[in-house]
Order: structure tokens, then sequence, then C-alpha cells
């Protein structure tokens, strides 16, 4: 599911927006009949963004729920195939921490952490979020979405790493293409699925700043929360790019 063509891609969008079609949608919350979100679980997710407890390296960062619970399953829907149906409710939930951060703007660039799959693909989970997000937050008067980062090299592996392993495994990982001229004075906020030990949020910002972006926050649909006091744990909190 990682390493797709983007035809392979495409099939496989068209084959799941024909499934939704013909099979009737669970709701990606608790699995009842009124998909993709139930009323209920629609208003579960409807929760204030928050500020996220600052990581080292990372700009301030909004989110809007923990990575948890019913958060955390309908992530993990939209990740396992149902990005068609639940993006725009997703996008909206990501727009009101773009809101509540103050930073939307004409000039802001939202630049979405990269997929696994080709470069500026449209269709990558994040990048799609952040379409969404802007279309809810108001189109060009909010801001652009233009995907400025690269992987360089291969993507490796984070999941199962500690907070330090992941920094050290992440640094030096993305590469930030400078904006065209136009859009060069705006500001960036980066925008990824989840921040755990924000290894990945600190990393984009690195990239950006080294291609003479400033980076004035990030946002993210879901912040993992530090356990009783041990840090934060990485396991079991994948990135959608990540493979499982
Ligand atoms: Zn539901």
């Amino acid at each position: 599911m990682n390493h797709t063509t983007p035809l392979a891609g495409a099939v496989r969008d068209a084959f799941s927006a024909l499934l939704d079609l013909v099979l009737p949608q669970l709701c990606a919350g608790c699995a009842g009949p009124s998909g993709p979100l139930c009323t209920g679980c629609l208003t579960l997710l409807q929760r204030r963004p928050h500020r996220c407890a600052p990581r080292p390296g990372c700009p301030p960062v909004w989110a809007t729920g923990p990575y948890a619970g019913h958060h955390r399953r309908v992530l993990l829907a939209y990740k396992e195939g149902r990005a068609d149906s639940l993006a725009p409710v997703l996008g909206g939930r990501l727009a009101s921490a773009y809101e509540a951060s103050g930073l939307a703007g004409p000039d802001t660039l939202l630049v979405p952490v990269p997929g696994r799959g080709p470069p500026r693909d449209p269709h990558a989970p994040v990048t799609r979020l952040a379409l969404a997000c802007l279309a809810r937050a108001g189109g060009p008067a909010a801001g652009t979405v233009l995907p400025l980062l690269r992987h360089r090299g291969r993507p490796r592996r984070q999941a199962g790493l500690g907070r330090a392993e992941r920094l050290a495994n992440r640094e030096g990982t993305l590469v930030a293409v400078p904006p065209s001229r136009d859009r060069a004075g705006g500001a960036a906020v980066v925008v990824d699925d989840v921040l755990t030990t924000g290894a990945t949020a600190a990393e984009a910002t690195r990239a950006l700043r080294a291609a003479g972006i400033r980076v004035a926050g990030a946002v993210v649909l879901a912040e993992r929360l530090a356990a009783h006091g041990e840090g934060i744990r990485a396991e079991g909190a994948r990135r959608f790019y990540e493979p499982s």
C-alpha cells in the first residue's frame, strides 16, 4: 500500500470510491450504519483545538485532539482506505486547529510532511488533509498548500524507536525546495497527521529553515500525549507513510 505507483493509487482510489457507492458506509468511529461518521461520533471529534506540549526543535504546534480512543480510530480509518469520505471531515477539524493558531492568512504556506509516494503527489494522505483544511479555512485568503518538502533518500522507519532515537534517525532526512519568488515572503506552517516525539515536525522545520523559509508553527490532527510522566511513547503511533 505504501509503495504504490500513481496508476495503482488511482485504481485503488477509484475502486474505493466505487465500493462507497455500492456498499452502505459504516461509521468510522463506532461502526454504526450512519457513515462515514455518525452525528454522535462527529460531535466527539469536535473538541477545541489545543496547543501541544513543546517538543525540541519544533515550532508552536496546534492539534485537534489526542492520538487516542475515538480520534485515533477515525484517523486510522482515514489511513486504511477511507480517505475519500473522511478527508472533508478531518480537513475541517484541521482547519479548526489552523484557525486557532492565528497563522492563517493569504501569505501563509501550508507545507505538508511528504508521504512515501512521488513528490508533490496530491493524493498523499497528509497533502489531501492540508488541501481539505485550506478549503475549509477559507481557500486562498487563508494560505496556499505548497508541498515543498522531499525525502532525501529512502524514508527511514520510525516506529518502535524512542524519542532520542527518533530525533537522531530523522535528522537530515528531509530537504526543502524554496518556493517561487512570489511566495517567498510567506511564513510556513507544517502540516502532519500525528505529533508524537516531534521528530518529524522538527526535521521539517529544520529543512524549511535551511532553505531560508520562516516557520511559524505546525498543525496536526492528533497529539500523542505523554503517559504517566514517562515521556512520549513512540510505539503504536505510526504515521501514514510508515510501513506497517
Ligand atoms: Zn459513529
